[in-house]
């Protein structure tokens, strides 16, 4: 499909306005399943940083690419790996890129290489393991059984085929998963990366986007979540890990039966896994291989080079896998992204560890109710919004209230869950709380406030110093504190 590129940016800005509009309407649900694309600077320079589609086995490709000073127009994103959410820097991938006619550049054997004949995850993994780093990859079970299909064109967003994805490569289904791959992922986890679930068959949940037309959606949400518990399920056999996170193939969320990838996350109690970076490598390579690696670093230099704490708290996408044009450029662009990350001072780390240091967008380590929210959370208090926001300064509504206390940890089953279960792990004993929608005009008041939390602590000390949201969080943590839950 080829786009003009005014069209195309119009596309992409009026995107961005939906995006708003849906962010703030995600900002009215509160939920244990929410959205994570950041969070808020926790005071020191960390990063996470997610890799999707592997574990692949297939060697790196650089290609045999002519360089014949091609001038391209860029290519539709497969992924939309980045949502400028909560300002910050955001940077959208460079376009030295090309459009839509087939490449000119042949996928052909890898050549000789810094990887050693590794496949590329273990590569990438050697790569984050000489770097001290710890990464967040998003794995697929496996595309084998996505048949019949057809595979299109080679630096087009079917390459992977048309009515399905398929990884490694179409026709290289037994290259890629963790099926195929249980080494890999048994690597991945004793290396002290994180697994996250991108689901089984990576079949996309509905019908959202011209760009994806030809293909064959999920039927609604029964078939959604079978697919994340098959994929959950192997890899706990493989590693005995619960995966905390799920991120949408190609970020659609909408299903057919008018469920959503929300309704999948709260039902596998998972948090969903966005991202506020870009890395790139997915797009069709430039005209040269060289010139494509530094399309992946050459954006995050110029935001370091800017600000050099801007990815403070941030995610970074990375494709654990092949380009539109069959060639692997993190191959050599995570080096020179982890050399930049570390000349700034910043460690790498894994998404669960991002969140528990910081988990909200907008709590700041420098707010009075930051350790309180924190604590709150890991504790499995539902606190926060769909959008991963915490809203300090608004008014706590009645139905907030009620969440809030009628939350995992206060099951009277006994069923208190110690320590760090957030919104998550999937053990089955848990009750299982769902998303409601507030009403910010129905507020509760200080003395609603105590007398409901009278009603589930033991022990109460003084009232919150006002309804807002942070205030009664400050409140709650040291009542929580006082009776032995936090
Ligand atoms: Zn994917």
């Amino acid at each position: 499909m080829a786009l003009n590129v005014p069209g195309y940016t119009l596309l992409r800005k009026a995107n961005g306005v939906l995006k708003h509009i849906r962010n703030e309407r995600r900002g009215l649900i509160l939920t244990p399943s929410r959205r994570i694309a950041r969070v808020a600077p926790p005071g020191e320079r960390i990063v996470a940083m997610t890799f999707d589609d592997g574990p692949t086995k297939m060697p790196p490709s650089r290609g045999t690419i002519p360089d014949n000073g091609r001038v391209w127009t860029p290519a539709p994103t497969p992924e939309d790996a980045a949502s400028p959410v909560g300002g910050g820097v955001h940077t959208a991938p460079p376009s030295p890129y090309t459009s839509s006619p087939p490449s000119p550049y042949t996928s052909s054997p890898p050549s000789p290489d810094s990887s050693g004949g590794a496949g590329l995850t273990e590569h990438l993994l050697s790569v984050l393991k000489e770097f001290g780093a710890r990464g967040t990859f998003d794995v697929v079970g496996s595309t084998a059984e996505n048949y019949p299909d057809a595979a299109g064109e080679p630096g087009g967003q079917y390459v992977f085929g048309k009515k399905y994805d398929h990884y490694a490569a179409f026709g290289l289904d037994d290259m890629a998963g963790a099926e195929a791959c249980p080494d890999l992922i048994r690597r991945i986890a004793r290396e002290g990366h994180e697994l996250t679930n991108h689901t089984f068959r990576h079949i996309i949940y509905g019908k959202s986007r011209a760009m994806y037309s030809s293909r064959v959606t999920m039927s609604g949400l029964a078939e959604a979540v079978a697919d994340l518990k098959r994929l959950h399920t192997l890899i706990y056999e493989l590693t005995k890990i619960e995966m905390r996170f799920t991120r949408p193939p190609h970020y659609v969320d909408k299903m057919p039966d008018g469920h959503t990838s929300f309704d999948a996350c709260e039902e596998m109690d998972y948090h969903y896994l966005s991202a506020s970076f870009d890395g790139g490598g997915y797009l069709p390579s430039a005209a040269s291989y060289t010139e494509t690696v530094e399309a992946m670093v050459r954006p995050m230099r110029e935001a370091l080079e800017a600000d050099p704490s801007c990815l403070a708290g941030q995610i970074i996408f990375q494709k654990d896998g092949y380009n539109m044009s069959k060639h692997t450029p993190i191959a050599d662009a995570l080096k020179l992204h982890l050399e930049l990350l570390e000349k700034y001072g910043y460690r790498v780390i894994t998404v669960s560890e991002l969140v528990a240091r910081s988990p909200f967008e907008d709590v700041r380590p420098a707010h009075d109710c930051f350790e309180a929210v924190r604590e709150l959370d890991k504790a499995g208090f539902i606190t926060g919004f769909r959008n991963n926001r915490f809203y300090p300064e608004r008014a706590m509504t009645r139905g907030e209230l009620n969440t809030v206390i009628a939350t995992p940890v206060f099951n009277l089953t006994g069923d208190a869950r110690p320590g760090n279960a957030g919104a998550t792990g999937g053990s089955g004993s848990v009750k299982r709380h769902r998303a409601i929608k507030i009403d910010k005009k129905d507020q509760a008041s200080v003395r609603q406030i105590s007398a409901r939390a009278s009603e589930v602590f033991d022990r109460i000390e003084g009232q919150p110093a006002s309804n807002k949201r942070g205030d009664v969080a400050v409140w709650l943590h040291k009542l929580a504190v006082l009776n032995g839950i936090c």
